[in-house]
């Protein structure tokens, strides 16, 4: 029997473990923490239970898919929820806009708020459909270095429309060209923080995103987002995969160019094939030889990282949703200092999620489980602990303006994640949350391939490698791999 070893419990890593079982791999997982998920976790404080990391679930086909792979029913596993409500964005002067996922009801939403055309709204949406449809088989399906994928009629098709899918332009002057409104220019743009990159500088193509909330649909795991991994671990544990927690991967050995085992404690295991799930980064950094480093993948510019405050909310608050955005007055100074002045804006876009409007156990009775974010810079050394202290002071402040209430007075313990939290406990780079930047046009081509030109048997998954950061996009990379070893 064929031996894997996957180096990481994210999602990347387990949907990987699922994959190579199902060939009939006997396949060891190694995770340097207790427990699996990665990114993906969850904690309880007080009565309440907060997801830690992911809180948007979109194509979750891509993960029934691998239970079907297995010959399982998903159901048996995990249930999830289509939302008929997105996210729904206030504005300081009172407007609040309902992000309804049924495009005809959102453009009416849009239309009766600010006055914007439905059928300006509708056509947009429809461009970004497009888009996706486009490209997404070429750029999330595929590997786009293999050369092999380039002889693919749907391939081919999909680049001789490149030219006129907007890779030349930035999303916010796309967005600015069609409304000549701030508040919906503000939620299209927002689509880019999908995958950490900055809407001023992210080629328009990533309007496409947003086709995934509108079209395609958003949705909710009936038990919170954890309960994706739980689903996917126990999926591994019914297909034999052992797992080794606590127990990190100090070195990949490598002979003659062939990967052929990992170092646990100083002892080599032997493997025919290796999946790094850990951050492309780390592992050039810490675990392949010096002379297989690729300088280019050290320097790569990383996409932003996150301060989430963990709130338990001793209230009910009804004008709130599942998803929540609060935002900023000033967008454009918001991504210039994360982005440029790797600093936190005073003016925050904050978003909040309370789970516990859908998983009513979330939270103590008339209490909501706050999960407070804005996006950061990622960890360059700054005085974090001066800018959080001032951000957190800045989110309060803003939540109270736009909910015209203390709410200081009602959280009743805390807790926080930060970029060097991030990047302690997931081994993710400058803690950014979906690898490397996507600011710049021609980024998915300089993602790091899932396989290594130089070494065979050694492959790469989850969201610092092809195709990116985000849930839908690791499982991509996982299924990737899984033809690459085919
Ligand atoms: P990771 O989660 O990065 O896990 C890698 C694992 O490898 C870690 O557990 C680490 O301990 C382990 N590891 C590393 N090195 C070693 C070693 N040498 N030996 C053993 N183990 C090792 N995505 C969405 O789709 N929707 C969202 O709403 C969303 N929001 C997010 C919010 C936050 C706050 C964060 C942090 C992320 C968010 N993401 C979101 C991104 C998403 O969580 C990740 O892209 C996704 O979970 C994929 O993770 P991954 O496979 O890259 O693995």
């Amino acid at each position: 029997m064929k031996k894997a070893a996957i180096i990481g419990a994210g999602i990347g890593g387990l949907s990987s473990a699922i994959r190579l079982a199902v060939k009939g791999y006997r396949v060891d997982v190694y995770e340097s923490n207790k427990s699996y998920g990665g990114k993906m976790k969850e904690m309880s404080m007080k009565g309440f239970r907060f997801d830690m990391g992911p809180s948007l679930l979109t194509m979750p086909e891509k993960l029934d898919e691998l239970f079907y792979l297995a010959n399982k029913n998903p159901r048996d596993y995990f249930s999830y929820s289509k939302l008929s409500e997105g996210c729904r964005y206030f504005y300081e002067d009172g407007t609040v806009i309902n992000g309804y996922t049924d495009s005809k009801k959102f453009a009416h939403e849009v239309n009766k708020k600010t006055g914007v055309s439905e059928k300006l709204i509708i056509k947009h949406i429809n461009k970004n459909l497009f888009l996706f449809d486009s490209t997404s088989f070429l750029f999330l399906e595929k590997s786009l270095h293999k050369i092999k994928t380039y002889f693919s009629f749907r391939v081919f098709i999909a680049f001789l429309k490149l030219p006129f899918l907007q890779i030349f332009e930035s999303m916010n002057t796309v967005n600015k060209r069609r409304f000549n409104n701030e508040k919906i220019i503000k939620i299209f743009n927002r689509f880019a923080t999908y995958n950490g990159s900055n809407p001023f500088k992210a080629p328009a193509i990533l309007n496409s995103i947003s086709a995934l909330e509108f079209n395609k649909g958003a949705y909710y795991p009936d038990k919170g987002m954890f309960s994706i991994a739980s689903a996917l671990f126990k999926l591994c544990k019914d297909l034999g995969v052992i797992f080794h927690f606590k127990t990190t991967i100090e070195k990949i050995s490598v002979e003659n160019n062939i990967a052929n085992g990992v170092f646990v404690n100083k002892e080599i295991k032997f493997f025919d094939v290796i999946i790094c799930n850990q951050d492309i980064y780390f592992v050039y950094k810490k675990l392949l030889p010096q002379r297989y480093v690729l300088k280019s993948f050290l320097t790569q510019e990383r996409s932003s990282s996150a301060l989430i405050f963990y709130w338990g909310i001793n209230k009910g608050f009804e004008n709130l949703n599942l998803h929540n955005i609060f935002f900023s007055n000033n967008y454009n100074e918001e991504f210039k200092n994360i982005s440029e002045n790797n600093q936190i804006y005073k003016d925050p876009t904050v978003y909040i999620n309370i789970t516990s409007k859908m998983t009513r156990k979330d939270a103590p009775n008339n209490c909501e489980n706050w999960f407070v974010m804005i996006n950061t810079p990622n960890d360059k050394g700054q005085d974090w602990e001066s800018l959080i202290a001032k951000a957190r002071n800045n989110i309060i402040k803003k939540i109270n303006r736009v909910l015209k209430i203390n709410i200081e007075d009602y959280i009743t313990c805390e807790e926080l994640l930060t970029p060097q939290l991030i990047e302690s406990t997931t081994q993710s780079f400058r803690g950014s949350l979906y690898g490397s930047s996507s600011n710049s046009r021609a980024s998915a081509f300089f993602r790091h391939p899932n396989f290594s030109n130089r070494i065979s048997n050694l492959y790469f998954c989850g969201g610092s490698v092809h195709p990116g950061g985000g849930i839908p996009l690791a499982l991509s990379s996982s299924k990737i791999v899984d033809e690459l070893i085919s």
